[in-house]
Parts: C-alpha cells; sequence; structure tokens
C-alpha cells in the first residue's frame, strides 16, 4: 500500500530551480523561468482556490450542523485566522481579501473582525484542517472511526469539487489545505475490546516545506503533548516511545479517485519512534519517505489522546530491547525541555523571519477566538 500523507510536491518552486544550467542555451532558460513562473502562478491560484472552498465548506458544515452562534465563531475565527496565517507568509504574500470572493469580504469582516486585524501579529496553533477535525469530534461525537470517516468524505468531496479549465478534477496535492491521511487511535478495554478512549488527528495540511517546518516546529513547543514532541524532535535516533498495551492505532488515506478512505499502515518514521498495536502494521520497504518527522497524522492524534486521557499519559515510557523502563514520563519531559526547547525556538523564529512575519514587541501571541466553547 502506497502511504501518502505527505504530499509530494510538484509545484513547489523555492527549492526546483535546477544548478546545472550552464550548458543550456538562452531559449531553453528563458522557457525554464518561463515554467517556474507559471508553476509559481498556478500554485499561488490553488492556495486561493483552495483558502477559499475551506471557508465556504466549513461555513456550510457549521451551519448544516446547528452549530450555535457561539460556536460558529469559535470555529470560524481560528479557521479564518489560520487560513489568512498562511498566506501572509506566503512568498509572495497572499491577503485574506484574495480567499474571499469580492462580495463576501466585508461581510466576513463584520461578523469575525479579528482575524482580520491579527492575521499577521498573531500565530495559528493548528492547521485549518486540524480545527475542522477538532469541530467534527468535539461536536458530532462520532461513534466510531466509519462513521466519523463517512462524514468526512462528504466534506472533502466539497473540499475537492473545483475543475481547472480542461475539467480536470484538481489532485489531492493541489489542495493545500486538505489532508490527506486521518489517523484514529483508542483505548480498548482488554477484556472484551471494548472502547474506552478515542482521539483523530490528521496529517500536517499546509503547503510548502518552510510552511510544515514552521507548523510542526509550534506544535512542538506550543500544541502537543510534550513526549510527542520528544519524539518528533529526537527524529527517530534513539529508542521508540512505548504506548500502553491496550492502545491501538489506525491510520486512513483518502483516495480522491474513489472518494472513500484506505486503510495505510504506518510510515517507516512513525513506527521508529512509536511502539503502539498499529493496524494494519508497519510494512518494511527500502524507501526512506520524504516527509517530515512531525507531519504524520500519528503525532497529533497521540497527542490529544494523551492530553485528554491523563491515566495513559502517566504509563507512557521508553524501555530498552528488554524491556527494562529506562525513562518515565517526567523524564521524557524534562529532557524535551533540556535538549530541544531552545533549539525549535530558534527555528521557529529564523523561520517566520525568513517569510517576514512581524514579531510585535518580540513578543509570541497566538491567536485566541472571541469565545470559548
Ligand atoms: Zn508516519
Amino acid at each position: 500500500m502506497d502511504r501518502r500523507d505527505s504530499e509530494p510536491e510538484p509545484m513547489e518552486t523555492d527549492q526546483n530551480t535546477p544548478d546545472n544550467t550552464y550548458n543550456d542555451n538562452a531559449e531553453e532558460k528563458r522557457q525554464k523561468k518561463k515554467q517556474i513562473r507559471h508553476n509559481k502562478e498556478k500554485q499561488r491560484e490553488n492556495i486561493m482556490t483552495s483558502g477559499n472552498l475551506f471557508i465556504i465548506t466549513f461555513k456550510n458544515l457549521l451551519q448544516n450542523s446547528n452549530a450555535q452562534k457561539e460556536v460558529m465563531c469559535h470555529y470560524m475565527e481560528r479557521v479564518l485566522h489560520s487560513i489568512f496565517f498562511f498566506g501572509n507568509i506566503y512568498s509572495p504574500p497572499i491577503s485574506p481579501d484574495n480567499f474571499l470572493p469580492d462580495q463576501r469580504t466585508e461581510k466576513f469582516k463584520d461578523v469575525f473582525p479579528k482575524p482580520f486585524s491579527e492575521y499577521n501579529t498573531h500565530l495559528p496553533r493548528y492547521t485549518p484542517y486540524s480545527i475542522l477535525l477538532e469541530y467534527m469530534t468535539e461536536s458530532l461525537k462520532p461513534e466510531n472511526p466509519d462513521a466519523f470517516l463517512k462524514k468526512l468524505v462528504a466534506v472533502n468531496e466539497s473540499l475537492w469539487k473545483s475543475f481547472d479549465e480542461e475539467g480536470n478534477q484538481p489532485i489531492a496535492n493541489d489542495f493545500t489545505l486538505t489532508a490527506s491521511v486521518v489517523t484514529y487511535c483508542c483505548v480498548k478495554d482488554s477484556k472484551d475490546a471494548k472502547v474506552l478512549k478515542k482521539a483523530y488527528g490528521s496529517s500536517m495540511s499546509c503547503k510548502g516545506k518552510t510552511e510544515r517546518r514552521i507548523m510542526i516546529a509550534l506544535s512542538t513547543l506550543h500544541v502537543w503533548d510534550r513526549v510527542i514532541s520528544y519524539a518528533v524532535c529526537r527524529q527517530g535516533n534513539g529508542l521508540p516511545i512505548t504506548f500502553p498495551e491496550q492502545v491501538h492505532c489506525n491510520a486512513y488515506s483518502f483516495i480522491t479517485k474513489r472518494g472513500g478512505y484506505e486503510e495505510i499502515p504506518p510510515c517507516t518514521k512513525c513506527n521508529k519512534m512509536y511502539i503502539v498495536k498499529f493496524n494494519p502494521e508497519h510494512q518494511a520497504h527500502n524507501k526512506e519517505e520524504r516527509w517530515l518527522y512531525g507531519n504524520c497524522a500519528e503525532n497529533e492524534a497521540f497527542s490529544k489522546l494523551l492530553q485528554t486521557h491523563k491515566d495513559v499519559k502517566i504509563e507512557i515510557c521508553i524501555r530498552d530491547d528488554d524491556g527494562k523502563k529506562l525513562m518515565n514520563r517526567e523524564d521524557i519531559e524534562k529532557k524535551f525541555k533540556e535538549d530541544y526547547e531552545d533549539k525549535m525556538q530558534r527555528e521557529v523564529k529564523q523561520l517566520l523571519t525568513s517569510r517576514k512575519f512581524k514579531f510585535t514587541s518580540g513578543e509570541w501571541k497566538f491567536f485566541t477566538p472571541s469565545y470559548f466553547v
């Protein structure tokens, strides 16, 4: 099975300038430059289309599920802020107005003014798709993954409904804000396999390597449980994190052609980072996956499970090959702080500065919605 959490990046133009062009003649060089410019413009259009579709789809989802006014504002403000933030750090920046058709901009500004004034001064904690997933799990309370994925398919169909000028439906990778993989993890009763606790997570759904590195760094510092942050920062070096035996994990990849989800095994990176009951199990192969540590949906799902269920968190540890406990949860958290916290802070600051993000008075400010639910 081919795992696809991790968008190949066919149109990432900031890295695809060839360095072996000195032999090319002038015409070839001109054509290549033209192609790069064309790709860049196309990518920019895709980001705007994706943002626009996401806003409209999410608004419809909130309305159709009869979300209360406060709930609607809470989630809509977060989604708008996150989309505008990614537009702002794109190079060259995309302004909030570009994500909304003319007649809608003023209306959105009136109802949700905060994201319009804070997208360039405040940071998001989540990508838009993670916020959508959170709304769907918190408010719609799906019974099981099958019921949940069915609902998610309907949302994804709205997100992928646009067509290009030749009438081709865009591929998932063009949709910069949609996660292709969703992970479900749960704690099962060891006697009757009844699900006692559960959590969902999505893969890092934002376009561009720099954008993903920013979100992974912000997540390790300010969002994820520190045990997950430690596993991500170690990048597969050292012994894995061991979950209690009752924890199970299933990942699902969205197949656009079929319009449905398919179960997939964990990637090599996740398999190196975590000892947990993956279903299906990891399948060994020689390819090194190209995505970054921290990109996979497993990290968000595990983090949510640990943050909402302290009893699971208490049992987390690192064991040696003979099963002897080497580090408990507190040791792991301490080690993250000592070894990685400063490094990640420097990294995210440098990345954000490279994308002209303004730190007002040198502070890190995170976006908070007007209503808490
Ligand atoms: Zn993975």
